[in-house]
């Protein structure tokens, strides 16, 4: 009986220990990760350069996972999810994506694959190890991670579905044309990204290329591809809603899976026995566009302004 309470309080006393020494030791490893990273970012040094690092995150990555300070696991997702050299604006605005993307699915109750969150970006987000990244690369991630500590995109009370694509190619898309629910802050909204790599590109084939692909996805047999192929109706962003194969009436979506397309916002031509595909923008175009959060940081926007421009009518909540 003696030796129970023995151990019991000696189990009690470990906890304590670990209660009182974890945070101390992860809040020290923030001061330095930010001390690291962001010498330019004011707003961090005027609240002197302390905050929480956010509750513990269970992440999936298809092996055993591992578990970190949400602020932490950010800095993994922003180096995956945009590229290092963009605008410290747009890299924050992408950390804010991100870190309200990772609170909606702690809500509601994690990633179905287990843990909270996983690192397949088809899924939830993408994640590269912090140590992999340069030196230079890793703080500009810290600056926009640890400079927007805690804030998350809230609509209705609620860290919103934060999602984001590459580039709009035009104008962003109406939640409920790319996946199923409208949801009130993911609005079609102008985004004109025109100095992007991947805002417009086409691809050529041949008459009997396309015939074979079409088959192969469709199983609809063309013969004449000009006569056959025609866009039945356009949302107002621009992309394909449906068109007709042959008999057949496809979506936009089904096509551009079928023919690896960059976006659903494609159109044909033909002539000299070929067919050109061509599409504006890259992704799904839904929320925030990278290319386009990157275009208005050059114009001088800050993450907040860029985020409210592609969140329609959302606040920016501190969580912690
Ligand atoms: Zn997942």
């Amino acid at each position: 009986m003696r030796r129970r309470e023995r151990k019991r309080l000696a189990r009690s006393l470990a906890l304590l220990a670990a209660c009182i020494c974890l945070p101390i030791w992860i809040v020290k490893g923030c001061i330095i990760a930010t001390q690291n990273g962001d010498s330019s970012n004011e707003e961090e040094s005027s609240s002197g350069g302390v905050f929480s690092p956010g509750p513990t995150v269970e992440v999936n990555d298809g092996g055993e996972g591992f578990s970190l300070p949400l602020e932490e696991y950010l800095v993994g997702v922003v180096a995956a999810e945009m590229p290092a050299s963009y605008h410290a604006e747009a890299l924050k605005a992408q950390a804010v994506a991100a870190r309200t993307y990772t609170c909606r699915k702690l809500q509601n109750g994690g990633c179905k694959h287990g843990g909270d969150i996983c690192t397949d970006s088809g899924c939830c987000q993408a994640y590269t190890p912090p140590e992999e990244l340069s030196e230079t690369k890793r703080a500009a991630i810290e600056a926009a991670v640890y400079g927007t500590a805690g804030e998350v995109a809230v609509y209705g009370g609620e860290p919103i579905e934060a999602v984001f694509h590459s580039t709009a190619g035009g104008y962003t898309e109406d939640s409920e044309n790319a996946f199923v629910t409208a949801l009130p802050y993911l609005r079609s909204v102008k985004s004109d990204e025109t100095d992007a790599p991947r805002y417009a590109s086409a691809q050529t084939m041949t008459n009997s290329e396309f015939c074979a692909r079409v088959q192969s996805a469709f199983g609809v047999r063309l013969s004449d591809p000009a006569r056959e192929t025609a866009v039945l109706s356009r949302y107002a962003s621009g992309r394909v809603e449906s068109l007709r194969l042959g008999g057949t009436t496809v979506t936009g979506k089904e096509f551009r899976s079928a023919f690896s397309l960059d976006s659903t916002n494609f159109s044909f031509e033909f002539g000299n026995g070929a067919v050109t595909i061509s599409t504006k923008g890259f992704g799904h175009g839904v929320g925030l566009s990278q290319t386009g959060a990157q275009m208005m940081a050059e114009e001088g926007s800050d993450y907040r302004e860029i985020l409210s421009y592609y969140y329609t009518g959302i606040s920016l909540e501190k969580y912690w």
